[in-house]
């Protein structure tokens, strides 16, 4: 969680540092695009600068859920972060292979709090297999995270089942999160448990 620093004080800024923290930890800088709203970011930077790190922090413990699935020379070096992506990609949750650690990026207004879990798992599975492909390799750590953290396994290992598993729901309005509308939003997260902690 050290790689995106600000030493500003005032929300907005501290919140557009973030996003431009982001941007350099992206595959694609332009998959944080919001920067260039000019309007439409001032609410949504204001809104992270006083609240990413609590959001950052329940993936975080998602993650290290996962990482009690392996043993430690398994588990990949990544860091996790909230990020607002843009909806021309078309992506809830990326992975970037190319930062050391690795980076998981995850939407999490696109997808709801109850299932954010689910979404870094999936992007976890890539980490720990080193490729974005769903392929066989994926399909067996994808299988050992969802019976380490208590989920139904992939019913079938067919790239189409694979690359959105395992499911989850997506919110009505994805930018409503990151504005603040939904600040109940810690009564709805999850974090995954390690029902079978195979490591220690
Ligand atoms: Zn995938």
């Amino acid at each position: 969680m050290t790689l995106i620093l600000t030493t500003r004080t005032d929300a907005f800024s501290r919140g557009l540092d973030y996003l431009y923290g982001l941007r350099s930890l992206a595959l694609i800088p332009d998959l944080i695009d919001i920067v260039n709203d000019r309007e439409g970011r001032t609410a949504i930077c204001t809104w992270i600068g006083t609240h990413i790190d609590a959001v950052n922090a329940q993936l975080d413990a998602n993650v290290q859920a996962c990482h009690a699935c392996f043993l430690p020379w398994e588990q990949p070096s990544l860091q996790v972060f909230a990020a607002p992506l843009a909806p021309a990609f078309r992506v809830d949750g990326v992975c970037n292979l190319k930062t050391n650690p690795i980076t998981l990026l995850i939407d999490v207004g696109r997808v709801l709090p109850a299932d954010w879990g689910r979404l870094v798992v999936h992007e976890y599975a890539h980490a720990q297999v080193g490729s974005p492909g769903h392929h066989p390799a994926f399909a067996r750590s994808l299988t050992h995270l969802c019976l380490g953290l208590g989920l139904p396994p992939p019913p079938a290992a067919d790239e189409d089942t694979l690359k959105i598993y395992p499911p989850y729901h997506l919110a009505a309005d994805s930018l409503a999160f990151w504005r603040g509308a939904i600040p109940d939003w810690p009564d709805q997260v999850t974090v995954l448990g390690a029902s079978l902690i195979v490591t220690r």
